[in-house]
């Protein structure tokens, strides 16, 4: 984390958001939940260590309808300035299976597959649980299988409208994630329909996972963003409204 801020700083950031893991599914190597009153302490000493930089909390709920009393145990710690919800796992014949797996499954239909993460998008933001931003719409592209015919946003648009319609109604933030600058998650076209369906404000994440990436495809993300309709916010770690 100390590494991230100063990358932050040295690349002219006036903010930088930590938002760990809380995944309580265990279907591989990289999923765990945050101890977070640990994580608390680690970002009171950077705010300490760094005051020049706005330093904002945050967790990025993994598949919080699944676990409600988890979910308000890792909330009840203490207060986070940013609460991300997010799918990474379908159930696909009974099982657990987190998107990146998809590839690996022999004979997977990826189409069927995905139109069941955006179900699974749909379920989460219906079931009221404490987030207020939507991470990474569409997932399950950034592992799409080599050679079968390539993710298109329009294959899929009646889900993602479905799941657009129900982030707005419930007053949701849609996160632009950059995939660590590789891709942005949504792009455009989604973008526009959000604003198309009444969607009120839009933030960004790099997902970093290192601080080398921290921001990383941010320029190209900005620009989307304000063609798409969106305003840049006065101050730097507020939302971009329509
Ligand atoms: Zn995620």
């Amino acid at each position: 984390m100390e590494r991230s801020c100063e990358r932050a700083i040295e690349l002219g950031l006036p903010a930088v958001a930590f938002t760990d893991h809380a995944d309580f599914v265990k279907v591989h190597e990289d999923q765990y939940c945050v101890d977070i009153a640990g994580y608390l302490d680690s970002v009171e000493r950077c705010r300490t260590k760094f005051p020049g930089l706005r330093i904002l909390s945050g967790v990025e709920l993994g598949e919080p309808h699944w676990f409600p009393a988890e979910t308000a145990a890792v909330l009840s710690v203490g207060p986070l300035d940013n609460v991300l919800g997010s799918v990474h796992c379908v159930k696909l014949e009974g099982e657990i299976v987190d998107a990146s797996q998809l590839r690996d499954r022999e004979g997977v239909d990826l189409a069927a597959a995905t139109r069941e993460y955006f179900g699974e998008v749909l379920a989460m933001l219906e079931a009221d649980q404490p987030f207020e931003t939507l991470a990474h719409l569409d997932y399950p592209k950034r592992y799409w299988i080599e050679g079968a015919p390539p993710y298109k946003e329009k294959d899929f648009e009646p889900e993602i409208r479905e799941v657009l319609k129900a982030a707005a109604r419930t007053g949701r933030v849609l996160e632009v994630n950059t995939t660590r600058g590789d891709r942005l998650c949504p792009d455009m076209t989604v973008v526009r329909w959000w604003r198309e369906l009444g969607g009120q404000a839009v933030q960004y994440g790099s997902d970093a996972h290192s601080p080398d990436k921290i921001a990383a495809g941010f320029h190209v993300a900005t620009q989307m963003v304000e063609a798409a309709g969106f305003k840049p916010a006065r101050d730097p770690v507020s939302l971009w409204r329509r």
